[in-house]
């Protein structure tokens, strides 16, 4: 496994893979890698000759400073998890190595970037958007894979592409899960015992709203039961909790079963927010 520190030296070595044709399978993370991260890695292993992984944390996505600050950094253990996964290139800029100028990308994802995440969280998909614009721009890969945990990213992600007409090929890669339901992410280290205890309650509700949109209930019905489940013991709030359709991501006020609809989910805990999502009804 190679590791670069410095764009030019990472460059120079994919260019060799380039010349020889081989693919170049990419999968960008912020690091504190898990399951989910290396089943990303696994994906791009199966459908390329090369995979590079980046690790880093990146600071423009982050609107809130203690979040940053508190975001867990795990560089040894990642590397080990890589090597351990045989990932061959891993890249791990500094924040100067891939921002000489703090200029963001200007582009206008309309509504797409204005609800859930983008309501809650000011300047994140600007500032998501331009690392991977700049890690595309960087590693030029043929694909490049992302996980549906972060459902609203990954439209993010296929509309700048579509725009800015990137020729990188996008996958998104499901959700992997705690055996209780819990989808993985770096951030569940922040919950307490009880809550980790407790945090399947985000699963099971989203389950149970998969059905009761099933059997019909109406919209209101369907957010008010979710919402009552997991705020029931105290220790969660839910931020959003919205029912959309999944390309638009457009909240829609009735039951249709003629367009994917996914219902997506922030909650605060104690110390950290944790987002998730399922599919309702997919077409
Ligand atoms: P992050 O390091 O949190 O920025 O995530 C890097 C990539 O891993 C993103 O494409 C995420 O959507 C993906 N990812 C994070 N958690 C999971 C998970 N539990 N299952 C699948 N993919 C995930």
């Amino acid at each position: 496994m190679n590791i670069f520190r410095a764009i030019k030296d990472l460059q120079k070595e994919l260019d060799s893979f380039r010349k020889k044709k081989s693919s170049i399978g990419f999968v960008p993370t912020m690091g504190a890698l898990h399951t989910g991260h290396i089943e990303l890695i696994k994906r791009s292993e199966s459908e390329n000759v090369v995979t590079v992984c980046s690790l880093f944390v990146n600071p423009t996505q982050f609107n809130n400073k203690t979040d940053l600050q508190n975001y867990p950094r795990t560089e040894t253990a990642d590397l080990d998890l890589l090597r351990k996964n045989k990932c061959n290139i891993v890249f791990i800029p500094s924040v100067d190595e891939m921002y000489p100028t703090d200029e963001l990308l200007k582009i206008d994802f309309g509504s797409l970037a204005t609800i859930m995440e983008g309501a809650y969280r000011p300047g994140h998909f600007l500032g998501m958007a331009t690392v991977v614009k700049k890690l595309f721009d960087i590693t030029m890969p043929d694909t490049a894979y992302f996980g549906e945990k972060d459902f609203q990213q990954l439209a993010i992600i296929r509309n700048m592409v579509k725009q800015l007409d990137i020729k990188v090929s996008i996958t998104g890669c499901a959700t992997v899960r705690e055996v209780d339901g819990l989808a993985l992410s770096s951030r569940n280290i922040h919950l307490t015992k009880d809550e980790r205890k407790n945090a399947c309650v985000i699963y099971q509700s989203l389950v149970d709203a998969q059905n009761d949109y099933k059997n019909e209930l109406t919209i209101e019905q369907i957010k008010n039961q979710v919402i009552k489940k997991i705020e029931h013991g105290g220790l969660f709030t839910v931020q959003y909790f919205e029912i959309v359709n999944a390309e638009t991501l457009q909240p829609i006020d009735s039951i249709s079963f003629s367009k994917p609809i996914q219902a997506c989910i922030a909650v605060l805990t104690s110390k950290t927010r944790l987002i998730d999502n399922i599919a309702l009804n997919s077409i």
